[in-house]
């Protein structure tokens, strides 16, 4: 039998972070490595925020792939995976055919949760990639420069609603606030002419963090124009913008230019397409990160789900997790090829939170300590660097990082 062949999918942080490690750990006698992803660049979705409002070019947020990749240990085939036939152990590439393994690693990420609500699908954007970030931002962009130039004006088009005050939302928000006078500079447009409306369902926003360091937040996003809807859904969105409501009250309708969909995830449509069993996209993994049934695939990052015991809930997905993901992956993989029957289970080391609110401004909890304003945002970049570390060593942290070294 020839060397065994290991197909990762995904070069995002858990996809990243497997290959890296494995490249280091294992030589090219020992098996054959093939990273798929669907573009030749990888992007920090962490930063994905930034770009979609315009405070950090989309470039900013993404180097090629081949930059941390060995290419005499590690093929990189750039393709969209449509689907994984995983009792043939094969990979179905769009346009490309397939590609056959011997083992998989599924890091495909997650995608936006819409609950199927009306209309979100074709009215609102969701931050989930670079694309997706340039069309945001070119969108808020455009919306300004029509308004500028049309005879009888209508302020709704100026208007933004952003579903959903998880992570996503208020980190958005936070670069919201920053953009928007900078586009009114630009335009010529009072700034009290752009309504900015955050729209949430749950009565509490944030309830990862302690109510002092979320009033903060919120007072800030306040106090920078930004309209709370708490406790209120959003129903249906339309061309016009969006209709929300409170629990058992008439729906309202908000009308806004843009609606940006930030309420939630799920785990990659690729999970579902290949029939894989799983709650919300997300595959309940083995203790040792392999999908139950197939000890030859391993599912990591946002498409895994592993229980918390200490409350019964499932960790959120997040880079964090999905980094030590690859890290564990990666070691297991080389022990499944040295034939290694015991493997090394799962356990998250929890280093914290920062939700930023800005350039210079965040909430957080890091080692326990719960932090707020610049040194909150100091940690922020401290954590976004150290991705880039963990992955690219210092050069690539000198290359992209928060700190501006060059
Ligand atoms: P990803 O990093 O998303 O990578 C998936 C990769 O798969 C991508 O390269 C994608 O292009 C590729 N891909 C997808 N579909 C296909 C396909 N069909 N074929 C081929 N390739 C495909 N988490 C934190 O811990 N800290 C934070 O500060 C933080 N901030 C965030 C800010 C924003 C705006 C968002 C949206 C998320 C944030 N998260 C944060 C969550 C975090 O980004 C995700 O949990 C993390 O990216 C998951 O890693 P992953 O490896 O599973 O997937
Ligand atoms: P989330 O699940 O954390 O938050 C979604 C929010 O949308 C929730 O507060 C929910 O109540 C609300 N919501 C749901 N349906 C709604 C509706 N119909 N109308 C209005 N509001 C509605 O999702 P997210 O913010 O997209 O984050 C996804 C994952 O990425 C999470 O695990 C998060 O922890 C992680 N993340 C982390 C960071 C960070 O650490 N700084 C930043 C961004 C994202």
């Amino acid at each position: 039998m020839g060397k065994p062949k290991i197909v990762i999918l995904g070069a995002g942080y858990g996809g990243l972070m497997t290959v890296t490690r494995l490249q280091k750990q294992i030589s090219k006698a020992e098996a054959e490595i093939v990273l798929i992803n669907k573009d030749d660049y990888h992007y920090e979705t962490t930063w994905l925020h930034e770009a979609s409002a315009g405070t950090l070019h989309h470039d900013r947020v993404r180097y090629p792939i081949k930059n941390v990749l060995n290419g005499n240990k590690v093929k990189f085939i750039q393709g969209e995976v449509v689907r994984v036939k995983k009792d043939e152990n094969k990979v179905v590439l769009k346009n490309d055919g397939e590609v056959a393994y011997d083992y998989l690693v599924m890091a495909l990420g997650s995608n936006a949760e819409t609950f199927g609500i009306e209309g979100l699908k074709d009215y609102t954007f969701s931050i989930t990639d670079v694309s997706a970030a340039q069309r945001i931002r070119e969108h808020i962009e455009r919306q300004f420069a029509t308004y500028r130039s049309e005879k009888v004006k209508d302020d709704s088009r100026l208007a933004i609603v952003v579903g959903g005050a998880g992570f996503t939302g208020i980190e958005f928000l936070g670069e919201l606030v920053n953009r928007i006078p900078q586009l009114c500079k630009e335009y010529g447009i009072p700034r009290e002419k752009v309504r900015i409306v955050s729209v949430e369902s749950n009565p509490v926003v944030l309830p990862q963090f302690d109510r002092e360091l979320v009033d903060y937040a919120l007072s800030y996003l306040e106090s920078k124009g930004v309209e709370f809807h708490i406790g209120t859904a959003v129903k249906k969105a339309t061309r016009e913008g969006v209709w929300v409501g409170k629990k058992g009250e008439e729906p309202y309708e908000i009308n806004a230019g843009t609606v940006i969909w930030s309420a939630g995830v799920r785990g990659n449509a690729v999970i579902d397409a290949s029939g894989f069993e799983n709650v919300r996209g997300r595959v309940k993994v083995n203790p040792d990160l392999t999908v139950p049934g197939y000890e030859n695939i391993f599912m990591i990052g946002d498409c895994a789900m592993i229980i918390n015991k200490a409350i019964n809930r499932p960790y959120p997905p997040t880079a964090q997790i999905a980094m030590q993901h690859g890290e564990v992956c990666a070691r297991n993989l080389v022990k499944k090829i040295r034939g290694e029957q015991e493997l090394e289970a799962f356990v998250f080391n929890d280093k914290g939170t920062v939700c930023s609110l800005g350039e210079d401004n965040a909430i957080g909890i890091v080692f326990g300590k719960k932090l707020k304003g610049t040194s909150a945002s100091f940690m922020k970049k401290v954590v976004d660097d150290r991705a880039l570390f963990l992955i690219g060593g210092p050069r690539l942290v000198l290359k992209k990082g928060k700190f501006n070294f060059i």
